[in-house]
């Protein structure tokens, strides 16, 4: 029976404001004297993805971060070496919850989960202290542990770091959800331990081609959901089951699927 849920964090339960988009990118960018289009920024985050995707090791290293950064810089049109700089310093931003918003989903389904005794986690990649986290978007009570890759010293998809979050709860891989917005970090991640997964494709995150509601071959038991408010009826509809989760079935009439085009994937 499912006893716990993990959840990453960004662009699952929070999305970043405009301080961490094209006008703040043109904000940092010119206190380092640094000119970018902010017109540019979705095209940019789109043309800097490889530079996470392409890294192999797992260890956290903040100039990966840095590196992807100074890439959407230089793809809004930024020049010289002062795009080090500020790639920098939005890096450091990212760490503080101040610029994130809390989807509207994410608190109601946190504590409908909680209420039917599930304790939830938190698995991300940033390096975000998470101990602010539930105080910062008034959760507190709800999340029972929580690991961040910086604290850490393991990026997701490593497996030490979905471990090192069962051992804080307690709770076996077979008797745990992951839920996420990234296949490979969160999906594969936690299926390589054991763990049952379900992907959140966000409807409306500036997705164009209709919701896929399953990921092909070989993931047949990874739900695909478009909002985190489906995930009550579907971990809770039969909560002494131990059979995998059931994909729903297929929906092309929703409103998306396809990439993120924020900032970060995972
Ligand atoms: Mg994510």
């Amino acid at each position: 029976m499912t006893q716990a849920v993990f959840f990453d964090v960004d662009f699952t339960l929070i999305y970043p404001g405009p301080t961490l988009q094209g006008e703040g990118y043109e904000f940092f960018c010119a206190r380092r004297g640094v000119t970018v289009d902010p017109a540019m920024f979705r095209a940019a985050v789109a043309k800097a993805a490889p530079v996470l995707d392409e890294v192999k090791a797992h260890n956290y290293d903040a100039q990966v971060f840095i590196d992807y950064t100074r890439t959407i810089i230089e793809q809004m049109g930024g020049r010289g070496p002062a795009t080090e700089l500020a790639a920098t310093d939005i890096y450091e931003e990212w760490a503080a919850c101040h610029h994130f918003f809390l989807y509207d989903d994410a608190e109601p389904v946190l504590r409908a989960l909680a209420a039917a005794g599930l304790r939830i986690g938190l698995i991300s990649n940033t390096q975000r202290p998470l101990d602010e986290f539930a105080s910062h978007f008034a959760l507190d009570g709800l999340i029972s542990a929580s690991v961040s890759s910086a604290q850490f010293g393991y990026l997701k998809p490593h497996p030490s770091i979905f471990e090192a979050a069962l051992a804080s709860i307690g709770v076996p891989a077979g008797e745990s959800v992951m839920v996420g917005d990234s296949v490979t970090h969160d999906i594969e991640g936690a299926r390589q331990i054991g763990m049952r997964a379900v992907l959140l494709r966000r409807a409306g995150a500036g997705l164009t081609s209709p919701l896929q509601r399953s990921l092909g071959a070989g993931y047949e038991d990874v739900p695909v959901i478009a909002s985190l408010s489906e995930l009550p009826a579907l971990l809770l509809a039969n909560p002494e089951s131990r059979t995998p989760l059931a994909a729903p079935e297929s929906d092309t009439s929703g409103p998306g699927g396809g990439g993120n085009p924020e900032s970060r994937p995972s």
